[in-house]
């Protein structure tokens, strides 16, 4: 392929799709000893491309591939000891392996929050295939705040499209709608 944009991994060389009846896996953090496992009960959601500079992103892919959880479908059931929080101030407290650097899972912990009970996580750390496949490519703008080219946004957004991963700056409309309806529903603004 002539095409030199490496969005990530598991994408740039075709989306594998969605298994109708998956059900979870396991996530294995990149450590060859002892490395850190976090077992999945559930099929992931809202899967998406994510340009932010908070997303643990492998190496080389200018954007991390994320979904979320419920977090009650989430254990940590090997070496839970090397995990840290990357940043206790952050909405997300993405806990990482302290060895390898890879987030094994983020979780926001303000129960005020619109995706309190959700977990964020990589399914390429799982080795099961089906789960939920990516379907947009969110804060893609916020690549260059990681060092990519301004002069190469447009062939980026090219590449999304061209991959299905309709690309937006920030989340998805459904999901920003999702926020802003929670917002309304707390003020008052809007009626349950
Ligand atoms: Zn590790
Ligand atoms: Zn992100």
């Amino acid at each position: 392929m002539a095409n030199t944009i490496a969005i990530h991994p598991a994408v740039d060389n075709g989306i594998q799709p969605t298994a109708e009846h998956f059900s979870g896996g396991t996530l294995v953090c990149h450590c060859t000893d002892k490395p850190v496992r976090v077992r999945v009960d559930a099929q992931s959601a809202h899967n998406h491309a994510c340009g932010c500079s908070k997303c643990w992103k492998p190496a080389g892919a200018l954007f991390s591939m994320v979904a979320v959880v419920p977090r009650d479908k989430l254990t940590v059931t090997d070496n839970a000891e090397k995990l840290a929080v990357v940043d206790p101030k952050a909405t997300i407290q993405r806990h990482a392996c302290s060895q390898c650097g890879v987030h094994m899972f983020g979780r926001i912990e303000n129960r005020d929050h619109p995706f309190y009970g959700l977990d964020f996580i990589h399914t390429e750390l799982s080795s099961e295939q089906g789960w939920s496949a990516p379907q947009f490519a969110a804060f893609v703008s916020s690549i260059i705040e990681a060092g990519a080219d301004p002069a190469q946004m447009d062939a980026v957004r090219a590449r999304l499209r061209a991959l299905g991963l309709e690309p937006y700056d920030c989340l998805s409309p459904a999901l920003m709608d999702a926020i802003a309806t929670h917002t309304a529903k707390a003020s008052g603004v809007l009626k349950t």
